[in-house]
Parts: C-alpha cells; sequence; structure tokens
C-alpha cells in the first residue's frame, strides 16, 4: 500500500489559529499584523492528521520535521509561491439542487417555490438525487470545500456519493409535514447506515422550517434524533413571512418556538437566521446554536440581510454557506464569502464591518464549531485532521499582496485552489478531481435533467 505520509514544504501557511512558535514570517508585503496571521513553513501529514506543522526558523519544528524525513517512504509537495489553509466548510446547502441550476430566476418566492422548484423535486428519486449530489460534490471539492452540511431527501444516496467522493460531510435527512415525514423515517436510519462504515461522515435530523414543521413531527423528529445521538439543522427566519405566520400560530418568534419544542437540546445549525431579534441571538447564543450566513441566496430571493455583525457581538457562532444552486447559483464559497462582507458593509453603512479575517473565521473554524469539531477541522495545527487547501497565489488578481488576508476575501477565486486534501488523503490536483470524469459525469447530468423535465 502506498504511503499516506506527505509533506508540503515552503508553503505560505495560513494556520486560522494563534501563533505558537515564533519563527520568520516572511513573504513580501507582509504587514505586522498579518505577519502573525501567517508564515512561511511546512506541514506533514501522517494517517489522515496533520502531524507537524514546522514554521522556517522554528528550531524545534524544523528538527522534527527532519526526524520525520529521516523515516522516509513520504511524498513531497513543494509549496513555493503557494498557500495553504484550512479546507472551507460550507456549512449550509442543498447539494442536489445543483439540478435545478438557473432553473428558477428573477421571480417571486411563492412563484419561485411552486410553479418552479417543487414540481421539478417531486420527480427526483435517488438515482437523480445522486447526480445532482456528485456534480455539487465535484464543483466543492474543485473550489476548496472540504466539509458540506446538506439538507435533502434521500440523503443516504447523497451520503454513498460523499463517501465514494471523499469529501467530508454532515447529512441531515429532511422532513416537513406530509408524505415526506414517512420518507424521512425511513431515510434517517438508512443514512446512520451509510455514516456509520465512513469516518468523513456524520448525520442530523433537518427539521426544513419552524413554519413548514408542526410541533407534533417535530418533536417526533426530535425523539428520533435523540434515539440515535444525532444533532439537528434547520431553517430559521429566512422570511418576514415566515416570521409573520410563526407569530400567528404560536405567539412568539421561530428561535423561541424552536427552543420550546426542545431543537435545541441537540446540537443545533440554524441556516440563515435573517429576522432574528436581540433575544433570538441571545437565545441562539445560550444553546450554542450556529447561525448560518448565506448572503448570495438572501440577497437573490429579496430575504433580507442577516445580522451578522450584531450576533458576533452577542457571541453567536457564525459559519457561511452557499445555500442550494437554485437560489446563488453555485457552491462556490469564495464569493460567498466577498459577499457576506460586502452585504454587512453595505447594511451597516459601515467599511469596517465583518473584516476579512472574521470571515475567514466563519468559513473554517466557525464551520468546524458547528458540527462539533472544533479544534479537529478548520485549523492547521498539529494533531488536527488534515483537510487542507492549496492556492496558486502566482495570479495576476493576487499581485502585489499588500495583505494576504484580504487578498483571500476580496481577491482570491475558487479557480485558484490547486490542491484539496480531505483527511490526508489528495482529492484534488492539478485542478482536477482524482479518478472523476468531469465530461462524462457532466453529460450524465444533463441526460438525467432532460429526463426529469420530460416528466414534468
Ligand atoms: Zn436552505
Amino acid at each position: 500500500m502506498r504511503s499516506d505520509k506527505i509533506i508540503v514544504s515552503g508553503a505560505t501557511i495560513l494556520p486560522m489559529t494563534e501563533p505558537e512558535c515564533s519563527g520568520s514570517a516572511s513573504d513580501g508585503g507582509a504587514k505586522d499584523g498579518d505577519a502573525q496571521k501567517y508564515f512561511t513553513g511546512s506541514v506533514a501529514l501522517e494517517g489522515g492528521r496533520i502531524a507537524i506543522v514546522a514554521r522556517d526558523g522554528c528550531a524545534e519544528g524544523e528538527q522534527r520535521l527532519a526526524e520525520f524525513r529521516v523515516k522516509g517512504d513520504f511524498r513531497e509537495i513543494d509549496g513555493r509561491g503557494r498557500l495553504l489553509m484550512p479546507g472551507l466548510v460550507n456549512t449550509h446547502t442543498h447539494v442536489a439542487m445543483t439540478l435545478m441550476r438557473n432553473l428558477a430566476d428573477d421571480i417571486e418566492l411563492m412563484e419561485w417555490l411552486h410553479e418552479r422548484v417543487w414540481p421539478f423535486e417531486s420527480r427526483l428519486g435517488a438515482e437523480e438525487i445522486a447526480w445532482g449530489a456528485k456534480l455539487g460534490i465535484a464543483e466543492m471539492l474543485l473550489g476548496g470545500t472540504t466539509t458540506f452540511v446538506d439538507m435533502y431527501w434521500h440523503e443516504a444516496a447523497i451520503a454513498r456519493v460523499a463517501r465514494d467522493m471523499g469529501i467530508r460531510a454532515v447529512l441531515c435527512p429532511s422532513f416537513l409535514d406530509g408524505e415526506r415525514m414517512a420518507e424521512f423515517e425511513r431515510d434517517l436510519p438508512e443514512t446512520i447506515a451509510v455514516a456509520d462504515g465512513c469516518d468523513r461522515l456524520s448525520v442530523r435530523i433537518a427539521p426544513h422550517a419552524p413554519y413548514t414543521c408542526s410541533e407534533e413531527n417535530l418533536r417526533r423528529a426530535i425523539g428520533l434524533a435523540k434515539k440515535y445521538g444525532v444533532g439537528a439543522h434547520t431553517h430559521i427566519s429566512e422570511t418576514l413571512d415566515e416570521q409573520r405566520i410563526v407569530r400567528e400560530r404560536y405567539g412568539c418568534t421561530p428561535t423561541e418556538h424552536l427552543r420550546n419544542v426542545g431543537l435545541f437540546e441537540l446540537p443545533t445549525i440554524a441556516a440563515h437566521c435573517v429576522h432574528v431579534t436581540g433575544g433570538d441571538m441571545d437565545i441562539l447564543r445560550e444553546f450554542g446554536v450556529t447561525a448560518v450566513h448565506n448572503p448570495q441566496s438572501n440577497m437573490k430571493i429579496a430575504s433580507g440581510a442577516a445580522p451578522v455583525a450584531a450576533m458576533l457581538s452577542r457571541g453567536v457562532n457564525l459559519a457561511i454557506g452557499t445555500d442550494g444552486a437554485c437560489s446563488n447559483n453555485d457552491l462556490d464559497m469564495w464569493d460567498e464569502m466577498r459577499t457576506a462582507s460586502f452585504l454587512a458593509k453595505h447594511t451597516a453603512a459601515d467599511p469596517a464591518s465583518m473584516p476579512a479575517y472574521e470571515i475567514l473565521k466563519m468559513a473554517t473554524v466557525g464551520g468546524a464549531r458547528a458540527i462539533g469539531r472544533d479544534g479537529e477541522l478548520g485549523v492547521v495545527a498539529e494533531g488536527a485532521l488534515a483537510d487542507l487547501i492549496m492556492l496558486d497565489l502566482e495570479k495576476p488578481h493576487l499581485c502585489p499582496r499588500h495583505d494576504l488576508v484580504a487578498a483571500l476575501v476580496y481577491s482570491a477565486k475558487s479557480t485558484d485552489v490547486e490542491r484539496v486534501f480531505v483527511a490526508g488523503r489528495p482529492v484534488v490536483e492539478n485542478d482536477r478531481v482524482i479518478g472523476l470524469d468531469l465530461p462524462e459525469l457532466m453529460a450524465e447530468v444533463e441526460a438525467t435533467v432532460g429526463r426529469v423535465k420530460q416528466a414534468i
């Protein structure tokens, strides 16, 4: 068997942690503040984890790297001119909705749902969803997303695709009132069975939203989650309509309602949180609920702008998600990060709002904390899981680099991602997903979409 030992040497490393060892921090044009955030050095991977992070000029790290080299049987990757950083966590998506990319644009939300999305979705079975997932996972891996949190139907099928493609995923079988509930009750144990056979996968329940799931169904699903020992993932306060419906029905906000039915007794990830009140934010913080910001989806569907700066100042854990490709219309986390920062600045009329490093934290450490892997994912640190990405910095739009952190959020593109490692295994090399015939996959997706459209 080929060795799983890899050394990436001479790279610029952005660890998303506090510096531990003082060494040289030489990357042309680094400002004093940034020099603390990144450094040049080497990283050794072994057994799916990061074995050594050796900063250039740090004698202790260099010594251990030399000892690692002496043992031999490793592959070396030249990191010069490259940035090594944690893989991105897309903390909210519906990956199979790639099948509906550009199907429903520039129309009202209700028309979007009732006349375009739901008729199409009603024709999707496990096979079609698997093709959509395969396309979406390819897109995410190529753009440096190493973990995604997914909410959909037939999650067991998506789990199998994620397992086979080498990405890390949290699969969340979804339900809403009606026939989807029975489907959910079949999908949940099946998804758990697939995840049990792969340490990159985990499962959560996904109530669609507080206005589409009855109290009875919510309590039933919470009971199942407790039985299986899994968390939750839901949409909260996406639109003003939702806010109104829940207030009319239960006399409280969607966040208060979900707390009252006991959802937050489970580790919970809440997408959108656009119309949350100050009291809601305190509840999210108190119960350790992560708010996932989906700025492009919220802007495109005209739902509003989530108060991310206020949530941050109140201590709510924040992450970023693309939402589905039907309301975005891609799964590009770089685009999403830039939009998150711009939208926060625009709505607050404050250019200092949500600075670049804070946005990078949302897409890395915030996502890791959301899925309960704080310190294990979202960082380049010894002992952490080796989910890493490498960007080619030698691009015109990244030159000059007065500020590397700003360059990543405001100038970098998903196409700058050159290599991706998940659990120490290379999954993208030379801009290609290893072992995937992309033209063949895209042809299969086109054929699938053709069949679905004909059936409608
Ligand atoms: Zn969503």
